[in-house]
């Protein structure tokens, strides 16, 4: 007997059979004693079909106002699973994210959870009934709805946990678990058992599709116990952990990401402050910057190249040439046909080679590197746009990840 947060992705609840299905889950763990806190996100693609919707009547629409209009997706999900559940003969309440005192910052569409107030939800758990909270939502201290930030129904399951100290998070979604890559791209990916926060973190950063990045964040700042599984197959799933018996894998995961554009800046006057100056500008406007690489001087110039997400591509140059005087350089120029291939793994800081294996599959695959960037768990190349398919399953085969 426990307490145990499920969270459902949209593939899971979105139509009638899919909630009758999870229900089924639900109330097995239910009946076997335990009190269940549900996470729901939108229905299927409802969230892509309300900023359609959206985008119909405005380019530019108040952030306030998409908040307004994509938290209703998850309170549709809500309370059709809450029907279902009370179908089948067991008690079941939603509650929207004010409801369920999810207090967020006051940034509207990618505001972050600054508390929980579970009171409602211990008094509904006390009652017997089963939770269901709508995930990706929250109110900020003006009283207005807020979202997380697309995907952030794995963050309000995982901030849940960690709130109502629950024995367990679970994340349910249409594949069976956290897979070394893609098997809609490399076939022969193989399931993880378990995998560390760390890994974790970096696989979901660095573009796999798998959680919210921010919500393996929590996870291990509050060392919930964290399980990816199919609400399909019931199959095992992957567990996200402090650490892993798996010691001696070098290789955990191989993420791309085709979201990625790069900057270069040209000529710039090679004295002491030029990096500073960029980067804290960009910073300033909260905007990230991943692999970065800058050139040996030669006749008193250097050039920097860095890569920001697509989306803030035009933020990026606009900022740049906005303040072209007080950086000083000579042209500027830019890139989105490049893509982001990298793999994760905590066993690489104790293992050399790993990178150049790397190398060596992508220039099996006659596949050009333009950047490079490396952590202790991490390689990143960028790539030519169109080849990173062919290059995780390089890095796959090679790796013969297992
Ligand atoms: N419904 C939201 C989205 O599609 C949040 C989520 O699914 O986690 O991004
Ligand atoms: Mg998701």
């Amino acid at each position: 007997m426990g307490l145990v947060v499920q969270k459902f992705g949209g593939s899971s609840v979105k139509d009638a059979e899919c909630l009758r299905r999870v229900a089924g889950i639900i109330t097995n763990t239910y009946k076997a004693g335990n009190n269940v806190i549900v996470v729901v996100s939108a229905q299927g693609d409802t969230t892509d079909d309300l900023i359609e919707k959206a985008k119909e009547i405005s380019k530019n629409p108040s952030k306030r106002e998409m908040d307004m209009l994509l938290t209703t997706g998850e309170q549709i999900s809500a309370s059709l699973l809450a029907m279902t559940i009370a179908e089948m003969g067991y008690p079941a309440i939603s509650l929207t994210g004010w409801q369920a005192g999810m207090m967020t910052n006051s940034t509207y569409s990618n505001s972050r959870i600054k508390k929980i107030n579970p009171e409602r939800i211990l008094a509904e758990l006390d009652k017997k009934n089963i939770v269901i909270v709508t995930g990706f939502q929250g109110i900020n201290k003006y009283d207005d709805m807020t979202t997380l930030g697309r995907g952030g129904s794995d963050t309000s399951a995982v901030a849940l946990a960690a709130a109502c100290h629950a024995d367990l998070c679970e994340i349910y979604t249409d594949v069976d678990g956290v897979y070394t890559t893609d098997p809609r791209i490399a076939p022969n990916a193989k399931k993880l058992d378990e995998i560390s926060y760390d890994e974790m973190l970096e696989l979901a950063s660095l573009g796999a599709n798998v959680l919210h990045n921010r919500s393996v964040e929590l996870a291990k700042k509050y060392n919930v116990n964290l399980c990816v599984r199919s609400s399909i197959t019931g199959a095992e799933g992957t567990i996200v952990k402090e650490v892993t018996t798996v010691e001696s894998m070098m290789v955990r995961g191989i993420a791309k990401d085709n979201d990625v554009a790069r900057i270069s800046i040209c000529h710039i006057e090679d004295t002491p402050g030029k990096a500073f100056r960029i980067f804290s500008l960009l910073a300033k406007h909260n905007i990230n910057v991943d692999i970065i690489l800058q050139s040996i001087g030669r006749e008193n110039t250097k050039d920097i190249s860095f890569t920001v997400n697509e989306g803030k591509l035009q933020e990026a140059l606009d900022i740049i040439e906005n303040n072209k005087d007080v950086i000083g350089y000579g042209e500027l120029s830019y890139t989105t046909e490049v893509s982001k291939v990298s793999i994760v793994g905590a066993g690489m800081v104790t293992n050399p080679g790993v990178a150049a294996k790397m190398f060596e599959a992508l220039y099996d695959a006659s596949i050009n590197i333009h950047m490079i960037a490396t952590s202790e768990i991490k390689v990143s190349v960028l790539i030519d746009e169109g080849l990173e398919n062919l290059a995780v399953r390089a890095i796959q085969d090679k790796f013969e990840l297992v």
